[in-house]
């Protein structure tokens, strides 16, 4: 195994050491001295065969996902970042039977990428994939509607990356252009892995993303992770209560939201 330190000074590089944190049990255990380590300021990337040049800008772009998880969810993010060398292996590593198609994917407490099809996305599309997964990972997913864990993962993704809301959500901007608004929050069916319509896997995502996103303008951005908190605790038609509101009247003004925004 060897650990390689991040060269300080760049201006996306914070330039304090990261110190002697322990190595996650991933380096350790995982590929043993056929791992590659590097270390980010705040985020540790393992690799298998991986360029060591792909593992120094993961550890910036993780680095970058973490500062921008911690500050909607208020508290330090630390990413574990694991880099396969293949997308067979990724499944492995991550205990599914397939990625195809994903180009990462959360699994316990660390984000797992697939190098083949990581490495077709824009830089602005690495930094909202990573970003949306380490979500996943910090945030947890447990015993919410898929609306509001996918759509809080791109909420966070989205916050900082600059793209207008009509070409990040193009697809389903173009239904509403086309006079079709969504009927209801997309369920679980929606976002099914092997789901043979990628617009309409692409449209849910936008769907729940828009749910979040008009939470967080409406109440605030506080108040959406307070909900998500809730509905971790409670379930979200008590979280959604504490806001005045209900399934049905965040559908209604969730669906004006989608029409004033993308129409
Ligand atoms: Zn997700």
């Amino acid at each position: 195994m060897e650990v390689r330190d991040l060269p300080s000074g760049s201006p996306e590089q914070p330039v304090t050491a990261p110190g002697d944190r322990e190595l996650p049990v991933e380096a350790r255990g995982l590929w043993g001295d056929e791992a590659d380590v590097v270390r980010g300021a705040r985020s540790v990337v393992v690799g298998h065969h991986a360029a060591t040049e792909l593992l120094r800008d993961l550890a910036r772009r993780a680095d970058a996902a973490g500062t921008r998880v911690s500050a909607v969810l208020g508290r330090p993010v630390r990413p574990v970042v694991l880099v396969p060398g293949s997308t067979a292996e990724a499944a492995r590593v991550a205990g599914v039977g397939s990625v195809a198609g994903l180009a990462a994917v959360a699994d316990g407490g660390r984000v797992v990428v697939v190098p083949e099809y990581f490495g077709r996305l824009t830089p602005t599309g690495r930094d909202v994939v990573l970003t949306h997964e380490l979500t996943h990972v910090a945030a947890g997913t447990e015993r919410l509607p898929v609306w509001l864990y996918e759509g809080f993962a791109d909420y966070v993704g989205y916050r900082d990356a600059g793209l207008p809301v009509r070409v990040a959500a193009a697809e389903l901007a173009a239904e509403v252009r086309a006079g079709r608004l969504p009927g209801g929050l997309p369920g679980p069916e929606a976002f099914a892995p092997s789901s043979r319509d990628p617009v309409g896997l692409a449209r849910a995502y936008q769907e729940a993303w828009l749910a979040c996103r008009f939470i967080a303008e409406r109440f605030g951005e506080g108040t959406l992770v307070r909900l998500y908190r809730d509905a971790q605790t409670g379930g979200v038609d008590r979280g959604l209560a504490r806001l005045g509101l209900s399934a049905g009247t965040l559908t209604a003004r969730w669906r004006d939201y989608v029409r004033d925004q993308l129409a």
